[in-house]
């Protein structure tokens, strides 16, 4: 407790850029001020009618600090960033100083309050934009390079994220499936475990427990997880916020989930034909900025209508996958593979010239030649033919890449398969 004595008929501001607890300023007798419990402002300033200096208090132990001004300046007292809460005539009565001081100290709430509020909108919709591009669920995870995402568990669409959304209002992401798994490694408590498994099992899609906010995330009707808010100490209007925040990542992880369908082959889990053709064109694109060659293979199992003849459509199916994994691995991370169809495969290798896919061609060939499998007892094996074709910048267009490697490739089927053909 600090008690200052002040004399009848003095002006009194409050300035104050620290968060304001509890300030009470209590008259204790005639021209008396008793500052009570904890005393966050930075500064009092005391005037004197016309602003003469009164004579200097001194700080106070654990508080802020008393500043006398002679006039009223606040850039003479070296305060450039705080805030002035209000001055008061000098003949102000001491229930005056009070009221202005402790709405000085409301408004100061509010503001803080407001800034809070912003800092959380303006983080949601940054993480929203990121969403909102997400491409297959198990992107969700790259989030965390951002800064945004905490991943705390799990992987793609079935993973428990923490999303950081302020300090007082973390947001968790929780995905369906393993929930007994999930819940348990993110610590909830048992209300908010049991708030989730509603939401997944479709009985709620809001649900506000002790201190923490429940929501479904759905996308295209179903439920892909749910967002965990916890001690939210903010307005109802965040709920609404929060829930349109649920509704685009449900959205998003189902477009997302879409999109991963729609551009991967589902049989052998490489890029569909539309997509292989697409980033063709794309790497041509990118190499007219960036000048340098591309090249593509085309490639053909041999004799693959025998499989499917002797020892069935399954049997070949597993052929497929064999070779897609060999593809696959005998391929830099910048090459992208794809299935053209049946049993063709095609593979754009960004920045390489002919002779250097030719390169990669032949050890693709050779691998494939070498291995071995077996489907339900029965020995399989396999051999591939492949053309090469490559393109310097504004050369070609993808149609005509791929052509050219087609015309390779039949090149290599006529002279006997199980070989590499270059186009040039
Ligand atoms: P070549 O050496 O000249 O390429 O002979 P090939 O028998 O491989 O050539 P062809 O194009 O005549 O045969 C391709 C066969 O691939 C025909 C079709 O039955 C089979 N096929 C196409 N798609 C699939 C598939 O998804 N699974 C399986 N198992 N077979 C497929
Ligand atoms: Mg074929
Ligand atoms: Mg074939």
């Amino acid at each position: 407790m600090a008690v200052f004595e002040v004399a009848p008929g003095v002006g009194v501001a409050l300035v104050s850029a620290l968060p304001a607890c509890e300030v009470r300023i209590m008259p204790t007798g005639p021209g008396l001020l008793t500052l009570v419990g904890e005393w966050h402002p930075d500064v009092i300033v005391l005037f004197r009618p016309g602003n003469e200096l009164i004579q200097s208090v001194g700080a106070i132990a654990g508080a802020g600090q008393i500043v006398v001004s002679r006039d009223g300046s606040l850039g003479s007292l070296g305060l450039g960033d705080v805030e002035l809460h209000g001055w008061l005539p000098a003949e102000a009565t001491i229930q005056q100083v009070q009221l202005a001081v402790e709405s000085g100290l409301r408004r100061e709430r509010e503001q803080q309050e407001l800034r809070r509020h912003q800092e959380v909108l303006r983080r949601i919709l940054a993480l929203a934009t990121i969403v909102g591009r997400l491409r297959s669920p198990e992107e969700l995870p790259l989030l965390a390079l951002e800064g945004f995402v905490d991943v705390m568990a799990g992987h793609g669409g079935t993973g428990a994220f923490a999303m950081q959304l302020g300090a007082s209002a973390p947001v968790r992401y929780i995905g369906v499936g393993r929930l007994a798994a999930m819940t348990g490694h993110l610590d909830l408590p048992n209300e908010a475990a049991e708030a989730i498994a509603r939401c997944f099992r479709g009985e709620a899609d809001v649900l506000r427990t002790a201190g923490a906010l429940v929501l479904g995330v759905r996308g295209s009707g179903e439920c892909v997880g749910a967002l965990y808010v916890e001690g939210v100490e903010l307005p109802g209007s965040f709920d609404d916020l929060v829930a349109m925040f649920a509704s685009l990542l449900g959205q998003s992880l189902s477009n997302a989930v879409l999109f991963q369908r729609s551009s991967h082959d589902a049989l052998t889990g490489l890029y569909s034909r539309s997509f292989g053709l697409h980033r063709v064109a794309e790497t041509l694109a990118l190499a007219e900025r960036h000048p340098a060659p591309t090249a593509v293979m085309v490639i053909d199992v041999d004799h693959f209508k025998r499989v499917n003849d002797t020892l069935g459509h399954a049997a070949g199916d597993a052929v497929l996958v064999a070779l897609a994994d060999l593809i696959r691995s005998s391929c830099r991370t910048s090459d992208v593979p794809s299935r053209l169809g049946g049993e063709e495969f095609l593979v754009v290798l960004p920045r390489t010239d002919e002779a250097a896919a030719a390169l990669v061609a032949e050890r693709l060939r050779r691998v494939v030649a070498a291995w071995r499998g077996s489907y339900e007892g029965v020995d399989l094996q396999m051999t591939i033919s492949i053309g090469v074709a490559a393109a310097e910048p504004k050369e070609l267009d993808t149609a005509q890449l791929v052509a050219r490697a087609d015309d390779a490739l039949y090149v290599a089927k006529r002279e006997g398969r199980n070989r590499v053909v270059r186009a040039g």
